[in-house]
């Protein structure tokens, strides 16, 4: 008989940050872990730099961090913590009616906690250097899933060796000194485990399609990015603006952000609809300064000079964002999918990453809760049933959050566009930090709070924030009745009723916390509890 193997045998697939962090958790948990991945090592300095088709920084926020925390490898967290620049507020950018340009900071969190810029490449390299100190790790660079039996349980992959040529032995190359020339060799692997962490284009996904009944849905939204960069002060090499700013041009239907990296310069990017880049592209000399001056005051020639500002909008990709929903995520013991394979999100809520990197931990946290790794001498059949019971609840709790994090990134576009600059907005933005800070104990929290800072499942964030955003509906509106009744008729000699403007009574409302208390504490209460309490409020109001 077959010796049992007590360890299990886990593929990952794709060493991007989820697939090398779910490596990370397989692998202190005893499996015995192989990553295959389509690119050459990152961390090799002769390797051609990789043709980057995602952003080259990210902010890193509580959910990834928590994730990363729990691996529980050693000093990793710090060490990627280390690499990153704290940024605390958003800087919005604009020019006034005058024509004076204005800079105005507004804080992402009433408690004053900050999200992380981070550089991808680096958090990559910690996580694979954290990998490779591993014995159970085996690391297949230039390797590409091509295949998947998951019944069967076994995967092919291409292997590609890259020979390098000389020109000279190969004159037809008369326009690169080297040509790269790929030989490629196909290998199968068995496995216990398949984790697919392979990206918004999952070959992993693309083979489960052939076994699960998975539904899928993608969407193209009307918007294409590209990178640009502002360059250290040539002065003193110091950063060109505050360094602890998401920086934000909101322009309607576009946007240009940037976010500080180590080296003292600006990642940023330009979102647009397509038909704006095309428009800009049919004569870039003429139009793209003009389009900048217009939508995105301050930027050029003041941080991008105009010649790099050119140079950087015609050699760097114009990149499409996409959207992704799909479930399930696993078919029966042997695969499951994570991070952009599962749910790939526009990026406007910068959770792309940290909701992979959650994926990951709930996952884990899962399989354990369901004793996949208890048995020391394990039943294969046994072992297997576990593992399919606790992929099965994987699915069932991830589904709903990551589709509520989708939802919430694409809403994010109009509110980083164009509403952070609406009174309405700030308003409601002061009102609610407001309440978070003299009244803790109810636990009152922005949405942006709830998904940045804390680890809440993001089907719950919805929920918790429509229930508030009813309750000051009613608390605002209610308060606003004065100025939207019409006058009462008043007898002669009475003395001339004072005009209140919403502006005042808005004003006023920074002594109304006891009746928002009151309204809060309500949170929990039916749906008719809580019309009986906004008509009581009325009647209080009419009287
Ligand atoms: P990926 O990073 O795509 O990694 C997948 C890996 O799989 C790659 O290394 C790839 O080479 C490999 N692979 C692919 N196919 C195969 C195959 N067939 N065989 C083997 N290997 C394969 N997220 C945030 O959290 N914060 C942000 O601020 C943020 N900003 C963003 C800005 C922009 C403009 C964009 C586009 C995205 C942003 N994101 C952000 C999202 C984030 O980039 C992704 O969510 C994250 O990279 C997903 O990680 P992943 O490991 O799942 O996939």
């Amino acid at each position: 008989m077959a010796e049992v193997s007590k360890t299990q045998k886990v593929l990952v697939v794709g060493a991007g940050p989820v697939g090398a962090l779910a490596a990370l958790y397989a692998a202190n948990r005893g499996d015995d872990v192989h990553v295959y991945e389509l690119r050459a090592d990152l961390r090799d300095p002769s390797t051609t730099p990789l043709n980057f088709t995602r952003s080259i920084n990210l902010a890193l926020s509580e959910r990834g961090i928590n994730s990363i925390r729990n691996a529980k490898s050693g000093e990793l967290l710090e060490e990627i913590i280390t690499e990153t620049i704290p940024m605390h507020a958003r800087m919005i950018h604009g020019r006034r009616k005058d024509g004076e340009l204005y800079q105005e900071s507004q804080a992402y969190d009433a408690n004053g906690r900050y999200i992380q810029a981070v550089d991808r490449a680096s958090l990559n390299k910690r996580l694979l250097d954290a990998l490779e100190k591993l014995p159970n790790v085996t690391l297949h660079f230039n390797h590409k899933l091509t295949g998947a039996d998951f019944n069967k349980k076994t995967a092919w992959f291409e292997q590609q060796r890259h020979a390098k040529t000389d020109h000279a032995q190969n004159p037809s190359q008369n326009d690169a000194l080297w040509h790269d020339q790929k030989r490629t060799a196909e290998i199968s692997v068995t496995f216990d485990l398949i984790i697919g962490a392979d990206g918004a284009h999952s070959a992993t996904r693309y083979h489960l399609m052939k076994f699960a009944r998975l539904d899928y849905q993608q969407e193209y939204i009307d918007t294409l990015w590209c990178e640009f960069q502002i360059a250290p002060r040539p002065s003193d090499s110091s950063f060109a603006i505050d360094p602890n700013h998401l920086h934000i041009w909101p322009g309607g239907s576009l946007m240009f952000i940037a976010i500080p990296s180590l080296d003292r310069s600006f990642t940023c990017t330009l979102f647009a609809p397509a038909s704006h880049f095309s428009s800009v592209s049919e004569n870039p000399e003429q139009k793209l300064v003009k389009f900048f001056h217009k939508n995105f005051p301050g930027v050029c020639p003041e941080l991008i000079s105009t010649s790099d500002l050119q140079k950087q909008f015609r050699e760097n990709p114009h990149l499409p964002l996409i959207s992704i929903k799909c479930k399930p995520y696993h078919y029966k013991s042997s695969v499951v999918i994570l991070g952009d394979a599962a749910h790939a999100m526009v990026p406007f809520y910068g959770q792309g990453m940290n909701a992979g990197l959650e994926d990951v931990r709930v996952l884990f946290d899962i399989l354990d809760k369901h004793g996949v790794y208890d048995s020391e001498t394990p039943d294969p059949a046994a072992r297997d049933h576990t593992r399919e019971a606790a992929l099965d609840e994987y699915t069932s709790q991830r589904a709903p959050d990551a589709g509520a994090i989708n939802d919430l990134a694409l809403q994010n576009y109009e509110e980083m566009r164009s509403s952070v600059q609406s009174p309405l907005y700030k308003v409601r933005k002061w009102m609610e930090e407001t309440v978070t800070i003299y009244l803790p104990s109810l636990g009152w929290r922005t949405q942006y709070t709830r998904v940045s800072f804390e680890n809440q499942p993001y089907s719950e964030v919805g929920k918790a924030v429509k229930r508030q955003g009813r309750i000051l509906i009613g608390v605002v509106g209610l308060s606003l009745l004065g100025v939207a009744n019409p006058p009462i008729p008043q007898p002669p000699n009475a003395p001339t009723p004072k005009t209140i403007t919403i502006q005042q009574r808005i004003t006023e409302l920074e002594g109304t916390l006891a009746e928002i208390s009151r309204a809060v504490s309500l949170l929990e209460l039916s749906e008719k509890q809580h019309e009986r309490f906004i008509s009581e409020l009325e009647t209080d109001c009419e009287n």
